[in-house]
């Protein structure tokens, strides 16, 4: 491994633990357990003077390879699989946390993210504030001595709001409270939250990481020092650990992530603007046109555009309905990061269970669309997207 080795080329060789067969392909390790040479192998293991494996919720020989191959791409220190995303943000913001503390976080999150913050936090007394995230001064605002952790995800689900994720960081160290993003939306190719002071950064690996729909996994990343002292016991002793097999799939999917991402995220550029331009269609929100409202952050913190695309359509829920239903490459599913291209109707799936009034808050109306693009060929999207609009009226 050579420091200089770019991303693509750090995702097929990174991390590598060849065994003594010489295969070309990582190995499975299918163990829950490791033997030792002897008692005093054992006994030095356990006083933690040599780093080998104890037992497979701690760590295993195919999840430390995902899990080096995830840090290279990132550019942290350590990182940990977990069995799925929510597992990884659940662990990322509670092994830091005590009754009496107090979070500020972005109230357009994920669903289950949210009520982590909002609803389980409360339960063992540690209180959370939730705020329009787009601007700095709401956050500022909400931190009080007391707060611990700050968490967001930019861009967000499913309006693709941008956070500037250098300037709440800013305000979390004033406070030395840590910022912990959700880097899902981004993907770990196009946002570094880590440069951008970021203290832990959580995939769900569900997402783009595996990108072929096949396994839930999920990752978290920091320091050494952030895992050692805050992160390590909290996930030794829960366990949230990922599978082993889920733990190769991921590290396969990694070397063709820089691929699939790019194919993804040119279609979803030229479905943007191809959307902007249709009649049927009152607003398109991509972070890779100059249009979005908040591009000047968006060139600050971002180097792609993403893969997903949010429009409104200005017939409402009947037009989104009828969009959805005569699209034929593009299927209906509320998942994203795949390479199968996805669509998304947020009112009556992912974000029903928001009052009227919250969905409002979010930019979420009876006409929002939510647009996961796969690696399909461009053009045959886009006559997709042609065909099915001809059938909703204008
Ligand atoms: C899917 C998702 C999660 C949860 O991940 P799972 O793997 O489904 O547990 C968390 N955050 C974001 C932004 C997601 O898209």
């Amino acid at each position: 491994m050579s420091k200089n080795w770019r991303p693509a080329t750090r995702l097929v060789h990174g991390g590598t633990l060849r065994s003594q067969y010489g295969e070309t392909s990582e190995a499975i390790f299918m163990t829950q357990g490791f033997v030792y040479e002897s008692s005093e192998a054992a006994e030095a293991r356990f006083k933690g003077e040599d780093d080998g494996f104890i037992y497979a919720r701690y760590g295993s020989p195919t999840n430390d390879m995902f899990e080096k191959r995830m840090c290279l791409l990132e550019g942290a220190e350590e990182a940990r699989a977990t069995a799925s995303g929510m597992a990884a943000v659940a662990a990322a913001i509670l092994c830091q946390l005590r009754a009496g503390d107090h979070i500020v976080a972005a109230r357009a999150l994920f669903g289950s993210c949210r009520w982590v913050v909002e609803t389980l936090a409360p339960k063992y007394g540690i209180e959370c504030t939730l705020v329009d995230g787009r601007h700095l001064e709401n956050w500022e605002k909400a931190i009080r001595p007391n707060t611990r952790v700050m968490f967001l995800e930019s861009p967000t689900n499913p309006t693709l709001e941008v956070i500037d994720i250098a300037g709440v960081a800013r305000l979390a160290n004033q406070v030395g409270a840590k910022l912990v993003v959700d880097n899902v939306f981004a993907t770990p190719l196009f946002q570094k939250p880590l440069e951008l002071g970021a203290h832990v950064v959580v995939y769900s690996a569900t997402k783009h990481i595996d990108g072929q729909g096949r396994c839930l996994g999920g990752v978290v990343l920091s320091s050494k020092e952030w895992i050692d002292e805050e992160f390590q016991d909290y996930f030794r002793h829960t366990g949230p650990a990922m599978s082993p097999f889920n733990a190769w799939t991921l590290l396969k999917a990694v070397e063709t992530l820089p691929l699939r991402v790019r194919q993804q995220t040119q279609s979803a550029a030229k479905i943007a603007d191809f959307l902007a331009e249709q009649g049927q269609v009152a607003r398109v929100v991509y972070p890779g046109r100059a249009d979005h409202p908040q591009a000047d952050i968006i060139a600050k913190q971002m180097t792609g555009g993403s893969t997903l695309v949010a429009f409104e359509l200005k017939g409402g829920k009947a037009a989104a309905f009828a969009l959805q239903n005569a699209l034929r490459i593009v299927e209906i599913s509320n998942n994203l990061g795949d390479s199968k291209s996805l669509i998304t109707h947020p009112a009556t799936t992912t974000h029903k269970n928001l009052t009227d009034e919250a969905r409002a808050e979010l930019g979420i109306s009876g006409g929002t669309v939510r647009l996961s693009c796969g690696i399909e060929d461009t053009d045959d999207l886009l006559e997709d997207f042609a065909q099915a609009l001809r059938k909703v009226p204008a």
